[in-house]
């Protein structure tokens, strides 16, 4: 059905917050509820918790040792009066008069391996849900071309190059990447070094011929 108002992208929070000369006019709730395991979930509700909000859930549906984000990045939203469930599915926003009001989740347990709900319900008070459950590269966009994907993502070599002749990718949509800042410098470095090196070995056989 229709998302209520106060239910955000937690990476647009972020680029908001970033973004904002003043961040005593970002919208920050009382009850806020962050929905993902990740480092955008530990970062939302983190900011979120600084900028004044009193209660700060993030809700995960597997254990907290699944969770993408490390003990560390657990502890640095704990240590700042984060609170962190696990084991809970989102299945439903409650609202009032168009407003969200809390959320309601499924309970969830791990058997034989796999994530099943237990059947129980419970719902958490919320006037601002941040929802941080992933970003992916949308590789049907690209795969026309004959781009070469492994695992959901661009295929490259340790010079960056892909499976197209003339093309090189780098950062957080190839495959086997770190998903950080710095990574994505370093590819930007290779795939230049190997363009001035495809392009000057080019050149060589024209400039030869002429
Ligand atoms: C909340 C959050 C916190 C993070 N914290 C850290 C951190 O503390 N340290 C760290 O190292 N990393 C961190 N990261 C990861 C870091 O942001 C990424 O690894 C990095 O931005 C990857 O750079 P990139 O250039 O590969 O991709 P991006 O920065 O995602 O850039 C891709 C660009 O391509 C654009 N784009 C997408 N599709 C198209 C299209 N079809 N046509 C044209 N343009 C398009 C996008 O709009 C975007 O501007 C964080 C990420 C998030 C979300």
């Amino acid at each position: 059905g229709d998302v209520p108002a106060g239910v955000s992208d937690a990476v647009a929070f972020i680029a908001a917050l970033r973004q904002a000369p003043d961040k005593t006019v970002l919208p920050i709730g009382r009850n806020v509820i962050v929905i993902g395991g990740g480092m955008t979930a530990i970062d939302a509700a983190t900011q979120v918790k600084l900028l004044g909000a009193e209660c700060v859930t993030i809700a995960y549906r597997r254990s907290k040792s699944e969770m993408p984000a490390s003990l560390y990045e657990q502890e640095v939203a704990q240590v700042r009066g984060v609170l962190i469930r696990e084991h809970l599915v989102p299945v439903a926003f409650e609202q009032a008069g168009g407003v969200v009001s809390g959320v309601t989740f499924a309970r969830t347990r791990r058997e034989e391996g796999r994530l099943i709900p237990t059947g129980e319900r419970m719902t958490l008070a919320a006037d601002q849900v941040l929802i941080a459950i992933g970003q992916t590269l949308l590789a049907s966009d690209l795969a026309d071309g004959g781009l070469r994907f492994e695992n959901g993502r661009i295929a490259v070599d340790a010079a960056c190059r892909t499976s197209l002749p003339g093309v090189w990718a780098g950062g957080d949509c190839v495959a086997g990447g770190s998903d950080l800042t710095v990574a994505a410098v370093a590819d930007g470095k290779a795939a230049a070094a190997s363009i001035i090196a495809a392009l000057q070995g080019a050149a060589v056989p024209h400039h030869a011929g002429a």
